[in-house]
């Protein structure tokens, strides 16, 4: 039982303010439980600075500093449950730009062992600050493209890119298990589409599922 102020959260950043949030998230048409209960239990506004924190829990994408975002609520929330939909029991699953972690922070407490790759070497040092504060442990990092995936560990159960490419990276669909599902966003700004790739034993299957709108994918790591 963590009982940090900062992180139990007072006012704006209190339950209450998280219970807010997943009635809207339930609204907006997310159904599986599991998700909102983990929604409901992490404190989304240590992940954003001190000054933000009060919005934490509004459904909008905010500044993480180095010119990233993390996702807005309702996205963070629809990726998970089309990932998990078909396989609620994942072991392993690469996530793709770890941001701040808070996306990292839910899949963790949802599937076996998250393996997150983020470009930006600052900011994956505070996301493994916050996730130690939280004391969710089920997580490697690795500062790298990820356009190259994580090759030691794959295959993977289930990859989540939370950037988005203008084609999806060969060496994803490469590390993808058979029977494994990818949720990506492909495409330039203002035209991104969600795309749910499943890996089946005759090949892949595509669906194309919702417009969003992810920061980019960008090549090579920044120190
Ligand atoms: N899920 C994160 C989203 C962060 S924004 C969160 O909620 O905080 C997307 C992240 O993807 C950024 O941190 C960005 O640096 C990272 N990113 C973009 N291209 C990447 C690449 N090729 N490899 C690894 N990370 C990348």
């Amino acid at each position: 039982m963590i009982t940090n102020p900062r992180i139990q959260g007072i006012g704006m950043t209190s339950r209450r303010t998280r219970e807010r949030m997943i009635n809207r998230l339930l609204e907006q048409g997310i159904t599986e439980h599991k998700i909102l209960d983990v929604m409901r239990d992490t404190p989304r506004h240590i992940f954003v600075d001190d000054a933000l924190a009060s919005r934490a829990y509004e459904d909008t994408a905010l500044p993480i500093g180095h010119n990233q975002t993390i996702s807005q609520p309702y996205i963070v929330a629809k990726m998970t449950e089309l990932l998990l939909q078909e396989k609620p029991n994942m072991g392993k699953v690469l996530e793709i730009g770890t941001g701040c972690g808070y996306q990292t922070a839910i899949l963790a407490q949802l599937v076996g062992h998250v393996y997150s790759v983020e470009r930006i070497l600052p900011l994956q040092k505070k996301a493994i600050q916050h996730l130690q504060d939280l004391r969710i442990r089920n997580i490697s990092f690795q500062h790298s493209d990820g356009g190259w995936g994580w090759s030691k560990n794959a295959p993977y159960d289930g990859i989540l890119v939370s950037a988005a490419p203008t084609e999806i990276p060969e060496a994803l669909l490469e590390q993808l298990a058979v029977g494994g599902v990818m949720l990506i966003p492909v495409g330039r700004a203002g035209q991104q589409e969600l795309r749910r790739i499943t890996h089946t034993d005759s090949g892949y299957q595509v669906e194309v599922l919702e417009p969003v709108s992810f920061v980019p994918f960008l090549s090579g790591g920044v120190s």
